[in-house]
């Protein structure tokens, strides 16, 4: 493997980003990648942009039920759901993006200008700025309370529409990328892998070097890849990497299904993100996938997406049994020992709704910064709660601390 350039200054990349036209990709047979090229289709255009915008205002609003949660003395949550994008991957893409199939789209005169990519001709990815940017990132964590976040791709970026060996060689890059943010910023960033699910042999290959080698903390993936949901035992070689690893998997909606009757209004994230994020973890629990892989452990963002609210239904689905031909040996219900949650639900009332349910044990804070559907003062929220300081610190920091196996 290449080692990744990391002499782009980000000042040079935040302006590729921002206004200067990204020229033809370069090509150079210095980078390894082989195999027949494979159609993008699937990468669809649903996948671009699966979090809305940045943020443009400082916060997300307080809820009606906050209570006044000024926070005193440092910070010092763990954030669990933080996106980045490695500025140096830009011009790796720039230099090399022909021989990756990640290549630069050249802006078109009098168009925007920003930078732009396609994984294998497939739609264009316009990453945005924020997410390659650091300085702001850091006063907004330390003004949101949030002393360390565990760091990872957007699913616009996964890059799951090529073909195995190039998505082996992106994930690889995109997590060395991330490893010279850390190396930067030992104690505000911890890594969380991208990797190739396309091909799980490979995905269980590159978890084990960004576990070993680049020290991460875990993985994310997408609730689906390409359209396939994680019922099918293909899965199964990184899923045994996992528990090996005894390492926490973070799964993040993209790619969603029906996203075309989600246009209107932002509910393609506002409705179609919780979906998708239930629906996967629906194929996961009924076929069976807990009681194959009975260590591992597994996150899930906005809140769980309706599984906290709908557990009962899951569960009821489960006792009527006949027709339904469900693998798993346990109510759905029984399976939530494997699974932990992000606070990104907003309104202190639904954060203590949801550690109600599932467990104080099983709550983490999240910022989902630098995206506007963020909840960037989450740590706030776990503050707010009624209940002891003890638990507030389990969601505040404890509970991450111990899943990332954070010192
Ligand atoms: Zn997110």
């Amino acid at each position: 493997m290449k080692a990744i350039r990391a002499n782009i200054s980000r000042r040079d990349f935040l302006r590729g980003l921002g206004g200067t036209a990204v020229g033809t990709a370069i090509i150079s047979s210095e980078v390894l990648v082989a195999g027949c090229a494979q159609s993008l289709s699937k990468q669809s255009s649903s996948a671009q942009n699966t979090e809305s915008g940045p943020q443009s205002a400082s916060f997300a609003q307080t809820s009606p039920g906050q209570k006044d949660t000024i926070r005193k003395g440092p910070a010092r949550a763990i954030d669990v759901h933080h996106h980045y994008f490695p500025p140096e991957l830009a011009e790796e893409i720039k230099r090399h993006g022909k021989a990756l199939g990640v290549e630069a789209v050249a802006a078109k005169e009098g168009g925007d200008a920003s930078f732009s990519f396609t994984f294998a001709g497939g739609p264009p990815r316009r990453p945005e700025p924020a997410l390659a940017e650091v300085e702001k990132r850091l006063k907004v964590m330390e003004e949101g309370g949030i002393l360390t976040a565990a760091t990872y791709a957007a699913t616009g970026d996964v890059g799951y529409g090529l073909d195995a060996e190039r998505g082996e060689n992106w994930c690889n890059l995109f997590n060395e990328g991330l490893q010279n943010l850390i190396k930067q910023h030992p104690k505000r960033f911890v890594g969380v892998a991208l990797v190739p699910m396309q091909d799980p042999p490979r995905a269980a290959k590159v978890l084990e070097r960004a576990i070993r080698d680049l020290k991460f903390s875990g993985a994310v993936i997408a609730s689906n890849v390409n359209g396939k949901y994680y019922d099918s035992k293909e899965f199964d070689p990184f899923w045994k990497k996992a528990e090996e690893l005894d390492v926490l998997i973070i799964m993040h909606p993209g790619d969603l299904p029906g996203a075309e009757r989600m246009r209107s209004y932002g509910l393609r994230v506002v409705c179609g993100n919780p979906f998708d994020s239930t629906l996967s973890l629906g194929f996961m629990i009924y076929s069976g996938l807990f009681d194959r892989f009975p260590k591992l452990k597994l996150c899930l963002l906005h809140g769980g997406g309706f599984f906290p609210f709908h557990m009962g239904r899951f569960d009821q689905n489960f006792n009527i049994g006949a027709g339904r031909e469900i693998p798993a040996v346990s109510r759905p219900s029984k399976y939530l020992q494997h699974l932990y949650f992000d606070n990104l639900v907003y309104r202190v009332e639904t954060v203590d709704y949801l550690r109600r349910m599932v467990g104080t044990a099983r709550v983490m804070v999240e910022t989902d910064y630098p995206y506007e559907l963020g909840d960037w003062k989450a740590a706030e929220k776990a503050e707010a709660l009624d209940c002891s300081q003890a638990e507030k610190d389990a969601i505040l920091f404890a509970n991450a601390k111990r899943l990332l196996k954070l010192p």
